[in-house]
């Protein structure tokens, strides 16, 4: 017999309850609205220069460079094993490529979706490893946490993600020097539907992209976390708006 009946002592299940909560908390955390509370505007907290760069270091960017009304999509937080399909047949429908921010650990979990999103010519970007917040760790944990989720994604695909956008999207010099340790430049958005905001409905969402939408933006949007559903929905719609306006989609790297 391979398991040992468990034991009846009622501190047997009280101590599985807290290993349970234990394991769940930080991966709640990871995805939750506090996790994304740091405000990437926030310069003067963080002691960055207007345009978030440090002197040596390359500059984040916000938009993408290219003749025409192109524009950048860009999904977060994913691979997701239900959402992340669903997205690859909306943009596969609409014939639109975009730029996945992945998750090591999400990697980890769902490698044959990772493969598929490169198939399918989307490019991926590295979104660390955790998911971890960044602004809490060492230099040395925020460039060994980024390096782990490049291993990851290149064990899958035998891709390099050129970009890195850290979680939550903060930028603090330990962060900026960390990208550059590990040869990422950094990708952050110029358009935020805020779609990862459980409640937040379809129109909502629609509303800030049409409002904010112009050539070269990138857009941020969220195929791991919450409310996946609501930003899909919009989605579908907004790409048929978009196309209407003549927008073409280009992936971060596209020449
Ligand atoms: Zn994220």
């Amino acid at each position: 017999m391979l398991f040992r009946k468990t034991s009846r002592h009622p501190l047997g299940s009280l101590y599985l309850t807290a290993v349970a909560f234990i394991a769940v908390v930080p991966t709640f955390l990871s995805h939750h609205p506090l996790a994304r509370m740091v405000d990437p505007n926030d310069r003067q907290s963080w002691n960055i220069s207007a345009n978030g760069s440090i002197p040596g270091q390359n500059a984040p960017i916000r938009t993408v460079q290219h003749s025409g009304q192109c524009i950048a999509l860009t999904f977060d937080d994913g691979p997701h094993p239900i959402y992340t399909p669903q997205l690859l047949y909306i943009l596969r429908k609409h014939r639109v490529r975009a730029t996945f921010f992945l998750t090591g650990v999400q990697c980890e979990k769902h490698p044959s979706i990772v493969k598929r999103i490169a198939a399918e010519g989307h490019e991926l970007g590295n979104h660390g490893y955790l998911h971890a917040r960044l602004d809490k760790m060492s230099p040395e944990s925020v460039a060994a946490d980024i390096r782990r989720a490049d291993q990851v994604i290149v064990r899958i695909t035998g891709i390099w993600p050129h970009y890195f956008r850290p979680a939550g999207g903060v930028l603090t010099p330990t962060v900026l020097q960390a990208a550059t340790q590990t040869g990422h430049p950094i990708a952050m958005w110029s358009v935020d539907p805020r779609d990862w905001v459980v409640g937040r409905d379809a129109t909502a969402i629609t509303a800030v992209v049409k409002d904010a939408v112009g050539p070269g933006r990138i857009v941020l949007f969220h195929d791991g976390g919450g409310n996946q559903p609501r930003m899909l929905e919009a989605l579908d719609s907004l790409l048929d708006f978009l196309k209407k306006q003549g927008y073409q989609f280009v992936t971060l790297s596209e020449e």
